[in-house]
């Protein structure tokens, strides 16, 4: 089905042509028709499926059909994402399908200077895309009113919840209008993402998309036993081999990411870190150059890169396991995208093996041993109790069957649950 069976409007479907798109993702095919309806949509789906384009596109032609002439725009549509990677990239996608539409967009997230910010919102605009804490800051400051929302859109309210970033979308929401349209979209639903659904939501129709695929299934996987001292070393002998164009590598912390980029630095493997300690000029920069591969390894902790999406990256690397198995299959999933090839090795000390069996009981198989490298386990005891630790992690949150997808291409096949509300 192509997308001009979705009634969308001339100015939008060229930019998608542009976009090189042909047909749509089917939570694409199920919510645009929904939104376009003016109908609210509980959406249970995450990054990779082409969700951004299924609000963006409808919400773009809803508002063109209303444009204003008013001298200066007010925000009509408002769009809250959890990190400001996100927020960057959906407001990058407003501008692609947008750019037709004579409809203007920004973003505003925390960490950098607010002025070019509060200047490109003083002159108006039509859709706002912000993070939860910059955007109730200019708020406070009257730079922000949301009197004229029509459309608003809570994405990855999961990972809100788990940001902690409740109390400040309960401030956002009180803030609304209570005559809107509200798009809410979640890549799990557990009963308490369903209990905030319903104090924002009227009558939604719902779209569940669980691709058949997961990463779990395309992407290749191997695993290396080898004691915590020797993993730089490891890494340094693997990164050897040139066809390793790039790599995404994951530590657990932000001094373990420094650190591996100083060590890699000193063998002169171009690399840089992106955590929550980094300003988001830094984070940026550092995005930029590992996309235009002039930075060879990006060393990431799991909150940075949550949902980054990066083409053609072929390898991720977990220099360290996570203690939360959910968060393998999320790291796995930054490679493999669009149906590309995806190769994801972990390091895994004594220490993490543990982990390594959590993890292989969520994705249902056994991750395949290299045996053969220069640097094999010899310290077998693990030193800590690693039962008390995994016993900390928030895992028992998370839905397993949902957290496993992040697959983007139309290529696959999908499965989609939908129900219609009425208004
Ligand atoms: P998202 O889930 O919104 O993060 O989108 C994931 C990726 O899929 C992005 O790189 C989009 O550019 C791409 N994408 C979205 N819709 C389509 C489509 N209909 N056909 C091909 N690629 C798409």
């Amino acid at each position: 089905m192509p997308f001009q069976s979705l009634n969308i409007i001339e100015p939008i479907l060229r930019s998608i042509k542009q976009e090189g798109y042909e047909i749509p993702t089917p939570i694409q095919k199920e919510a645009i028709p929904i939104v376009l309806r003016g109908t609210d949509l509980l959406g249970c789906a995450q990054t990779g499926t082409g969700k951004t384009a299924a609000f963006a596109i409808p919400i773009l032609q809803l508002l063109h059909a209303t444009k204003t002439y008013d001298r200066k725009r007010k925000i009509r549509s408002l769009i809250i994402t959890p990190t400001r990677e996100l927020a960057i990239q959906i407001n990058e996608s407003f501008l692609a399908y947008g750019r037709f539409t004579g409809l203007t967009t920004t973003v505003i997230y925390g960490g950098v200077n607010q002025n070019p910010q509060t200047s490109t919102l003083q002159k108006g605009v039509d859709i706002l895309v912000a993070t939860p804490g910059r955007l109730l800051d200019l708020m406070n400051q009257g730079f922000i009113s949301l009197r004229d929302i029509q459309i608003f859109v809570l994405d990855e309210a999961d990972c809100m919840l788990d940001m902690g970033f409740i109390h400040d979308v309960k401030r956002i929401i009180a803030a609304l209008p209570a005559k809107r349209q509200s798009l809410f979209f979640s890549a799990t639903m557990p009963a308490e993402i369903i209990k905030l659904s319903n104090t924002i939501l009227h009558q939604p129709s719902k779209v569940e998309i669980t691709p058949s695929a997961t990463p779990v299934d395309i992407i290749k996987q191997f695993v290396y036993f080898v004691d915590n001292g020797n993993k730089t070393s490891l890494l340094i002998d693997i990164l050897k081999d040139r066809d390793i164009k790039t790599a995404l590598v994951f530590t657990r912390t932000k001094h373990g990411a420094d650190k591996v980029v100083k060590m890699l630095e000193k063998s002169k493997i171009s690399a840089e870190a992106i955590h929550g300690n980094k300003s988001q000029n830094a984070r940026q920069r550092a995005l930029a150059n590992f996309k235009e591969q002039t930075t060879r390894v990006l060393v990431a902790t799991d909150i940075a890169a949550r949902g980054i999406d990066i083409d053609d990256m072929e390898f991720v690397i977990n220099f360290e396991i996570s203690n939360i198995p959910e968060t393998y299959v999320h790291r796995i999933g930054r490679t493999g995208r669009a149906g590309a090839k995806g190769t994801a090795y972990s390091f895994c000390d004594a220490d993490e093996k543990a982990y390594l069996r959590d993890i292989e009981k969520l994705i249902g198989k056994k991750i395949p041993v290299v045996d053969d490298h220069p640097f094999p386990l010899i310290d077998h005891h693990p030193v800590k109790a690693p039962k008390q630790q995994r016993n900390n992690s928030n895992r028992s949150q998370r839905n397993p069957t949902t957290s496993t997808s992040d697959v983007n291409s139309n290529k696959k096949k999908w499965f989609v649950k939908t129900s219609a509300g009425t208004r």
